[in-house]
């Protein structure tokens, strides 16, 4: 237990979120990044690397639900599925509430993976699952590299700096592109819509040239990331999550969520605010 200790990210130079800190479960430094692991009164355990919030107790089911629930109930029957990133084992435990074949679970930084399975049990309690192949490697070279083709490809990334950089570039949407069915789709964090907007313009122009037609992004709260508002980015060769049928969502949900079902996968897109369908036009 630690007195009066809290932790602060910088948003910018005016900007920050502040928690208070009940114990420092983990401390390390990768290859790749600085890991930390803390106990906090509000937001449960979380995982912050390089001083971002990577994912809290507090928030995550609303994140993982939407980054994993929406892909693979926009897709009429995924069964081959590919996760980039999300070390923190988050979307895979979504992911595997789906009646799926296998989920490729590509992450840089076995370090992470390791610490989240001893101190987040909660978010990594499925990688023993047997549908479940870890790959540690680099998401960028796997998709350049694999022949492998999938229906839903999930990218679990955290902000474009470091080795994360690449994941937000032309060149690895196309080699997304390439490594779909011809009725794949997939699904990016895409930071904030208030913070990052010229970001989010270049992800979709990028995915528009890497041949995807159907392109949408969805936005929700998250009051664990800067601005408190986020976004996801889909993009699709065939389905669009719009023509989703209701009725089907409720057959096919046949496990408990929190936030996500059959009103929100349509709603969330219904409720895409003005300035940004106006962004990526
Ligand atoms: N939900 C989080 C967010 O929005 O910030 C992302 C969480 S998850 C912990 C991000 C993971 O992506 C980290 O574990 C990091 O090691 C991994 N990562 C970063 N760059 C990567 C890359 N090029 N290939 C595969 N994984 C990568």
């Amino acid at each position: 237990m630690v007195n009066n200790v809290w932790f602060t990210e910088y948003h910018n130079k005016n900007v920050a979120l502040s928690v208070r800190v009940k114990d420092i479960l983990y401390k390390d430094k990768s290859e790749y990044q600085e890991i930390l692991i803390l106990d906090t009164y509000d937001f449960g355990k979380v995982l912050v690397l390089d001083n971002t919030f990577q994912t809290t107790e507090f928030d995550e089911f609303i994140y993982h639900e939407l980054i994993s629930h929406i892909p693979l109930f926009t897709h009429p029957n995924p069964k081959d599925i590919l996760v980039i990133g999300g070390g923190d084992g988050g979307t895979v435990r979504e992911v595997v509430k789906h009646n799926i074949n296998k989920v490729d679970f590509v992450e840089l930084d076995s370090k992470v993976l390791e610490a989240c399975k001893k101190y987040m049990p909660k978010l990594s309690c499925e990688m023993e699952n047997e549908k479940v192949n870890i790959i540690i490697t680099d998401g960028i070279k796997y998709v350049a590299e694999t022949e492998k083709k999938y229906d839903v490809i999930i990218i679990d990334c955290p902000d474009p700096v470091g080795p994360a950089k690449g994941l937000f570039e032309k060149e690895f949407y196309k080699n997304v592109f390439k490594c779909l069915k011809d009725d794949g789709l997939m699904v990016q964090q895409s930071e904030s819509p208030l913070y990052n907007l010229d970001l989010i313009k270049n992800i979709a122009k990028y995915l528009r040239e890497a041949g995807f037609s159907i392109i949408m992004p969805y936005v929700y709260p998250m009051p664990s990331y800067p601005s408190g508002m986020w976004s996801f980015m889909l993009a699709s060769k065939k389905y669009n999550p719009m023509e989703v049928d209701e009725e089907t969502i409720k057959e096919r949900l046949n496990f408990e969520t929190k936030y996500y079902d059959e009103q929100v996968h349509k709603g969330i897109f219904l409720a895409t605010p003005r300035f940004l369908k106006e962004a990526i036009k």
